[in-house]
């Protein structure tokens, strides 16, 4: 059995088998002052100390759908604390050189399937960004900044982006971090649970019937429509972004995709696989 948290914004934790892999960890949530004020973003060391503190669970791997700041900030910390591999892109590439521990990732461009340490896999499918900011994809392009980080959100360049299916003991997760995709990549895929990306849905052409006509899944859990730049509440509750549709995305979810169970949990809610 896998055990899956959703974490706010894309980040997801799977434990399998007495150890855990991560996917865009992003728990600093970083304010929306510092944000605005073009700061630059610094890793909250004790909220990512705690988290490991509290998991009690090695991180095997961490995975990292794309390099902007709420998927790829927590990377370089997190890395270094767990000593996990990363898999991720030559931005990541970029990140982690510029944090010191480049030699823990390992770079993909897009189709591999690499095996993890529990026994499963993960395969790193081509992917696209979501139209989110006025329609366009937030901070383009390959992140090019060499100097020592600390850096500001702008900094973090989408880089190459990924679709990562991971599979562990026979079950399959397929974590659309960003709310767009490659028909090609996903033609003929069925997985078990698909984690779909909530912002920007309405703005891609026929996202939900384009994707269901791709893909099968028994159960889809939309996330990352949490305002990621507040706290989540003491209950763990998230505050939720404006606009997103999502009684609508569900609503299309079931009429394209009849079959297929729709969950909305809370962070950190054990969904059990
Ligand atoms: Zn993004």
């Amino acid at each position: 059995m896998v055990v899956l948290r959703w974490l706010g914004a894309a980040g997801v934790e799977l434990s399998y088998e007495g150890s855990v892999v991560l996917l865009d960890p992003y728990l600093s949530r970083v304010s929306k002052l510092a944000l605005l004020a073009g700061r630059s973003l610094k890793p909250d060391m004790a909220r990512l100390q705690g988290y490991l503190r509290e998991i009690e669970t090695p991180v095997e791997s961490i995975v990292v759908s794309h390099t902007h700041f709420d998927h790829a900030l927590d990377v370089p910390p997190l890395a270094r604390l767990t000593e996990a591999r990363v898999i991720g892109s030559s931005s990541l590439g970029t990140l982690m050189r510029a944090a010191g521990n480049q030699d823990q990732l390992t770079v993909c461009l897009g189709g591999e399937t690499l095996p993890l340490p529990s026994g499963g896999s993960v395969t790193m499918l081509k992917s696209r960004h979501g139209l989110v900011a006025l329609g366009r994809v937030p901070y383009p392009g390959e992140i090019d900044r060499h100097t020592p980080l600390p850096w500001a959100a702008g900094d973090y360049r989408e880089g190459c982006v990924f679709a990562p299916l991971v599979e562990l003991g026979g079950i399959r997760i397929l974590h659309l971090g960003s709310a767009n995709f490659e028909e090609e990549a996903l033609r003929g895929l069925h997985c078990h649970a698909l984690l779909l990306c909530v912002p920007g849905w309405q703005r891609v052409p026929r996202f939900v019937a384009r994707l269901f006509e791709m893909v099968t899944a028994e159960l889809v859990i939309p996330f990352h429509y949490d305002d990621f730049t507040a706290p989540l509440d003491i209950d763990r509750t998230a505050p939720k972004l404006p606009f997103q549709g999502i009684p609508k995305l569900v609503a299309e979810i079931r009429r394209h995709a009849p079959a297929t169970r729709v969950m909305l949990p809370r962070p950190f809610e054990v969904v059990r696989l």
